[in-house]
């Protein structure tokens, strides 16, 4: 019988697996005669028509001779496309989720709000019970750059704008978006930089964007304002970051993502003063939703239908 297989070498994904099967066995899924099957369970490998993963065990995918797409449970792909055995030509899918976009929204424009309205400041003061009011303007006046302009970066841009801010984005390719403004380039452009008073990193990771927020991005900031990571840990250098919050370029950060997660009991980050470190909760789709369209993929592949979603390996993303 045709075989979903779900897997990962580092997460337990059996709440996902039960949201497969109750997508596959809804009336709307139509999938018939699909069996969802959780990794290591046993399994025959000509059977296996797609696998859903999550940093894919070693060995596993060029062990499936009838495999029609890999499909990430996430947005991103990198944890896939690091995998040494990825067989070449098979596609990979990721979770697009406009309810995942709207959570990033909502993440960015409470650290928006925090630092504009100088609630960083007033936490600092709490603990001196100091009575003092921060520097207040209108939302206008402060401008954030967004570095990446796809599902994320779009929705979180509309939403900055909606809320008053004044935005600016940057993507590899040129974007309009209405009351943004927009640069296009492969490095991040010295004016977004320096103009920015807050600057978010939505980019995927890639071999591009690896080490992209290093010392000297950092330096390349309007001095004072604030860092927000929500992309993946592995495009800031840490220590470069820490020297920016130390030296007072930067004037704080909130980070989502890091080069290891959890987070490490020894990193300095948990407890520097200027940091707000969070658990990897920035946004994420329902199980249900990653389900519906790993099924819809599955659902496609059988009718010789496109898949949906997929992905540029060349381009990483
Ligand atoms: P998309 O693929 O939809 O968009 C990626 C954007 O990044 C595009 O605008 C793309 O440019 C731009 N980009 C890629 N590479 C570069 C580069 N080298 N220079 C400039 N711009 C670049 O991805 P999503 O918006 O859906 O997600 C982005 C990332 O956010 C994910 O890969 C994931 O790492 C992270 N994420 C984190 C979450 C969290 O909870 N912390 C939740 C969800 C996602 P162009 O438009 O020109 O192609």
């Amino acid at each position: 019988m045709a075989t979903l297989l779900v897997c990962s070498a580092t997460d337990d994904l059996s709440t996902l697996c039960s949201a497969l099967e109750a997508a596959a066995a809804a009336p709307e899924g139509q999938v018939r005669d699909l069996k969802v099957v959780l990794w290591p369970a046993a399994f025959d490998p000509w059977d296996v028509v797609a696998v859903a993963a999550w940093n894919p065990p070693a060995g596993l995918l060029p062990a499936l001779p009838a495999l029609k797409f890999v499909a990430s449970i996430g947005a991103g792909i990198e944890h896939i496309l690091q995998c040494p055995d990825l067989p070449e030509e098979v596609p990979i899918t990721r979770i697009v989720d406009t309810q995942q976009a709207q959570g990033m929204a909502e993440y960015v424009l409470w650290a928006a709000l925090h630092f504009h309205r100088g609630f960083d400041e007033i936490l600092a003061r709490q603990t001196s019970r100091t009575w003092r009011v921060p520097p207040q303007a209108a939302a206008s006046a402060f401008r954030v750059g967004i570095m990446g302009l796809g599902g994320m970066g779009t929705q979180v841009a509309k939403r900055l704008r909606d809320n008053g801010f004044s935005v600016s984005a940057w993507a590899r390719r040129a974007h309009e978006l209405q009351g943004v403004q927009t640069f296009a380039g492969s490095t991040p452009p010295a004016e977004f930089l320096a103009l920015s008073d807050m600057v978010v990193c939505l980019l995927p990771l890639t071999a591009q964007t690896t080490g992209l927020c290093n010392a000297e991005f950092f330096a390349a900031m309007k001095p004072g304002a604030a860092f927000v990571n929500a992309g993946r840990g592995q495009q800031v250098v840490t220590g470069d970051l820490l020297a920016a919050l130390d030296a007072g370029q930067l004037r704080g950060a909130v980070l989502d993502v890091f080069d290891t997660e959890p987070l490490s009991q020894q990193s300095p980050l948990w407890s520097h003063p200027k940091v707000i470190v969070t658990p990897h909760m920035a946004s994420a789709a329902t199980d249900a939703s990653i389900a519906c369209q790993i099924v819809s993929n599955v659902q496609r592949v059988r009718s010789g239908q496109a898949i949906e979603n997929t992905v540029t390996r060349e381009q990483g993303y």
